[in-house]
C-alpha cells in the first residue's frame, strides 16, 4: 500500500506524500564576464588544472526521478530513457531501487530494469539497496554498484524508514559489506543535510557526523542530500569546508540539491568553489518535491549542463542528448518540463541563437 513508510529511499515522505578549496579561476565570476562567453573548453579556463575543472555529474532520473512522479512509466520506456541518457555521456545513472514493491510502485520492476540495462563498460549504475533482502534482488538481477540511504536527522529516518540512524547504519552494514566484498562501488546518501521537514535547519555537524559514520563503513561515496530543498549557498560552503576540515576527502563527497526554492545552481556554483566536483541531477527535473506539492524537486540535468558548459568546466556530457532524452520522458510522463533549459533551450554564445528545445 502507497501509505507503507518503510523502504522508500532518500528523498521519500513519510506521511503526507504518495511515496515516497579551490577558487573559481578569475575570469568565470560575473564580474569578469558573462557566464555565457565562458570558453567552452576547460583548458581555456585559468586558476584550476585541467583535471580540476572536470566535474563528474551523477543522473538520478530514473530512480529518484521517476520515483516520485504519480504517472506510472513501463520498463521499456525506462530502459529507453536509460539508453538516451547514456547516448549524452552520462556515466553514472542511478537505474532503480530495490525497495518493496508495495512501498515504491512505480520501482516494482527492478529486476527487470537490471537485468535488461544497456551495459557498458564506461557507464556505471548504481541501484538503491534499503536492506538485506533488497541486497538478494539486486544480486539476482545483476547490479553491481549500489547506494544506501540514511539521514542527519533521527526525526526524518523515524518518519521515513521507522528506525534511528543509528539503527539505519546497522541496517546498511550488511548490505555495505556484502557489496564490498562483491567489489562493488558504494555509495551512501544523507538527506536532511541542510534541513529537515519535522526538526528545521539541520547543523552541519550533524550531516557530518552521519558522512564520518558512513565513511567508517567504506562507502566510496558520500552524497548530501537538500531533501526539501532549502538549502542556500552560505550552507553549502560551510558544510563542504567543515567536511573536508574533519577528514572526508573533497573526492568522496557528492552534493543533491533540489531546486524548490530556486537555489540548486547556486547551491552547485558554492559547491565548486569549496572544491567539490560531483552533483547529482535528474533529467527532464523529474520528481517534484514530496514536501511542497507542486514545486520543482530534483535539480535538472539539463539546467546543471548548461550553467557548467557556459562555465567552462568539462563534464563529457552532451546538452543536445539531454533534451532529447528530457523531451523523451516528458512525453512520457504527459506534462511540459520543469527545468528551465527545457523550456527555453540552449544558446550559442557563437551565434546568439537558442538551441532547438526538446
Ligand atoms: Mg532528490
Amino acid at each position: 500500500m502507497r501509505g507503507d513508510r518503510r523502504d522508500r529511499g532518500p528523498d521519500c515522505p513519510g506521511r503526507a506524500s504518495p511515496d515516497g578549496a579551490d577558487r573559481l579561476p578569475a575570469g568565470t565570476g560575473p564580474e569578469a564576464r558573462s557566464l555565457t562567453t565562458a570558453p567552452p573548453d576547460a583548458a581555456a579556463a585559468p586558476g584550476l588544472a585541467r583535471e580540476d575543472r572536470r566535474v563528474r555529474i551523477y543522473e538520478v532520473g530514473p530512480r529518484d526521478g521517476l520515483q516520485n512522479e504519480a504517472q506510472p512509466v513501463a520498463t521499456s520506456d525506462k530502459l529507453r530513457f536509460i539508453e538516451l541518457l547514456g547516448a549524452a555521456g552520462l556515466t553514472e545513472i542511478e537505474a532503480t531501487s530495490f525497495v518493496r514493491p508495495s512501498a515504491i510502485p512505480q520501482l516494482a520492476d527492478a529486476d527487470e530494469v537490471v537485468r535488461a540495462l544497456p551495459r557498458r563498460d564506461t557507464i556505471r549504475y548504481p541501484v538503491l539497496v534499503p536492506n538485506e533482502r533488497g541486497m538478494s534482488r539486486a544480486v539476482g538481477a545483476g547490479a553491481d554498484a549500489v547506494a544506501i540511504f540514511t539521514a542527519a536527522t533521527d526525526a526524518f529516518t523515524q518518519h521515513n524508514i521507522g528506525m534511528t540512524i543509528a539503527e539505519s547504519l546497522a541496517a546498511a552494514e550488511p548490505v555495505l559489506n556484502e557489496a564490498g566484498r562483491r567489489g562493488w562501488w558504494r555509495r551512501a546518501y544523507v538527506s536532511t543535510a541542510f534541513g529537515c521537514p519535522y526538526t528545521g535547519r539541520v547543523e552541519a555537524a550533524a550531516a557530518i557526523e552521519v558522512g564520518l559514520r558512513l565513511a567508517a563503513l567504506g562507502v566510496e561515496e558520500i552524497c548530501f542530500g537538500d531533501t526539501i530543498g532549502v538549502a542556500v549557498p552560505d550552507q553549502v560552503a560551510e558544510l563542504a569546508a567543515r567536511a573536508i576540515e574533519a577528514g572526508l576527502p573533497r573526492e568522496r563527497i557528492a552534493f543533491h540539491f533540489h531546486d524548490t526554492r530556486a537555489t540548486a545552481l547556486a547551491n552547485v556554483a558554492a559547491g565548486l568553489q569549496a572544491g567539490i566536483r560531483t552533483f547529482d541531477a535528474s533529467t527532464g527535473g523529474t520528481g517534484g518535491c514530496p514536501y511542497a506539492p507542486g514545486a520543482a524537486g530534483n535539480l535538472a540535468t539539463e539546467d546543471l549542463v548548461y550553467f557548467l558548459d557556459a562555465s567552462g568546466w568539462s563534464h563529457g556530457v552532451r546538452l543536445a542528448g539531454i533534451l532529447e532524452a528530457a523531451g523523451f520522458i516528458s512525453s512520457v510522463l504527459g506534462r511540459p518540463l520543469g527545468s528551465k533549459v527545457g523550456q527555453a533551450g540552449g544558446w550559442d554564445p557563437a551565434t546568439g541563437a537558442a538551441s532547438p528545445r526538446p
